[in-house]
């Protein structure tokens, strides 16, 4: 396989990696380098120089003011966002419902809900899993019954990220029971998280953040018109939006670039000590997994080449979905054995801007290397546990 870029997109390439290095916003920058968390309106600010730029709508046809960017500048565009430690994009608008609604919306809610999407204005959240409905979704519980001119809306979703900054949320919810699969009578609904009887109830994981929540509708009422397409088809709107999540969250470019780093940070004698690199089972661990990422790199072309011939995602990406997760969780585990006693300490303080640098504890980011590798545990969860996956690639890849 030939993996070389046009004069167009190597110019392209340029372009998008200038904007990186020259425009992203004061302070988000600095905030990346130094491992400070980043606040909602830092996404925005992020989100909204995109938009100046015209590249939020990065995925989205040129008719709904998208770029209309080719498989291949979409891939340029976020091996580039990666390489140059950008926030990344928050996918629950830009990256999902937006791209549902123009799809199978109505004109009336392309106008209402596409413009503030791609500006940022308004921050979406997904709505899909349940307490009882994670892997096994079908099994979801949350109810939209029909009462004239509205839908009144009672159940329980969960895991809902960053669901306490969102002003909408997406959902499947069960519009009707009397069907003869599951997967039918299932809907696509948009619900204004101000609506009375909507409330958000945080979890805290197991590293100590708040980035996740249970929602719960009693009693909501919700406008027909924030029905998706029609009603009972919103299982096949879902799926078309998962397969590209999946995609999305194999993050090669990202571990790309933080085994860069890795492997800079083990070339340094740090405190007077010898220098990783000199430990050669470190090294043999760090180069494995940069052989498995160098491979999963080449699915992930052989699936873009796919998609540029103008065909969808399809179970291929339930690979890149649970190995790029495994490479990322391991590449976790590096670090934290990189860092050794300093990965211990938990010193939330110094993740602030204005902390003195020569009052840091360890080297770098060596004492969120632990926060990192928790937080991260998500990964072989979120958007279809990784034992899912290899379910699908056994029936729709190998055909067991
Ligand atoms: C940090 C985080 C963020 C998330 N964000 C969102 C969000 O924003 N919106 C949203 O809707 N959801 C979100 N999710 C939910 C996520 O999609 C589900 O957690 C996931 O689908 C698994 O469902 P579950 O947690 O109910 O586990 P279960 O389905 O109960 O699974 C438990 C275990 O059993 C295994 N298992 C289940 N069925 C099978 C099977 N058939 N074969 C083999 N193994 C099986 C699973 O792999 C898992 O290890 C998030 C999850 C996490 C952890």
């Amino acid at each position: 396989m030939r993996v070389t870029f046009t004069a167009d997109e190597l110019a392209f390439q340029d372009d998008v990696r200038a904007f990186f290095r020259d425009e992203m916003p004061a302070g988000i920058a600095a905030k990346q380098r130094l491992g400070v968390p980043l606040e909602r309106e830092d996404f925005i600010r992020f989100q909204k120089a995109l938009f100046a730029k015209g590249w939020a709508g990065y995925n989205w046809p040129v008719e709904y003011g998208g770029t209309g960017w080719s498989p291949v500048q979409k891939y340029i565009f976020g091996v580039e966002m990666a390489a140059a430690n950008a926030p990344g994009i928050i996918p629950f608008g830009l990256g999902m419902v937006g791209p549902v609604i123009y799809t199978f919306g109505s004109a009336e809610q392309k106008q209402r809900f596409l413009p503030d999407i791609l500006e940022s204005n308004v921050w979406w959240c997904q709505g899909y899993s349940e307490p009882g409905a994670g892997s096994d979704l079908a099994s979801l519980k949350t109810r939209a019954d029909l009462a004239g001119d509205h839908y009144v809306v009672n159940g329980t979703k969960t895991w809902t990220t960053l669901g306490h900054w969102a002003d909408w949320i997406f959902c499947l919810v069960r519009t009707s029971t009397d069907v003869a699969r599951r997967q039918e009578g299932i809907s696509f609904l948009l619900i204004d998280m101000q609506s009375p009887g909507v409330t958000v109830t945080p979890i805290i994981t197991i590293e100590g953040d708040h980035e996740v929540n249970e929602i719960h509708f009693d009693n909501v009422e919700v406008p027909v018109e924030n029905l998706v397409g029609e009603p009972g088809k919103g299982w096949t709107y879902g799926k078309v939006l998962l397969e590209h999540e999946r995609t999305g969250t194999a993050g090669v470019a990202k571990t790309s670039y933080r085994l860069g780093n890795l492997r800079r940070q083990a070339s340094r004698p740090v405190r007077g000590a010898e220098p990783l690199a000199n430990d050669r089972n470190f090294m043999r661990k760090l180069a494995a997994v940069e052989v498995e990422l160098k491979a999963l790199e080449f699915t992930e072309l052989r699936t873009l080449a796919a998609v540029a011939a103008g065909k969808a995602p399809g179970p291929e990406s339930s690979i890149l979905k649970f190995k790029g997760t495994e490479l990322q969780q391991a590449v976790d585990e590096l670090f934290v054995e990189a860092a050794g006693y300093y990965a211990l300490p938990y010193v939330p303080a110094q993740y602030a801007l204005d902390f003195p640098v020569e009052e840091r504890v360890g080297e770098g980011n060596e004492t969120q290397a632990s926060l990192t590798y928790f937080n991260f545990r998500k990964a072989s969860i979120y958007g279809g546990s990784n034992e899912i996956q290899k379910n699908i690639v056994a029936k729709h890849v190998l055909g067991l």
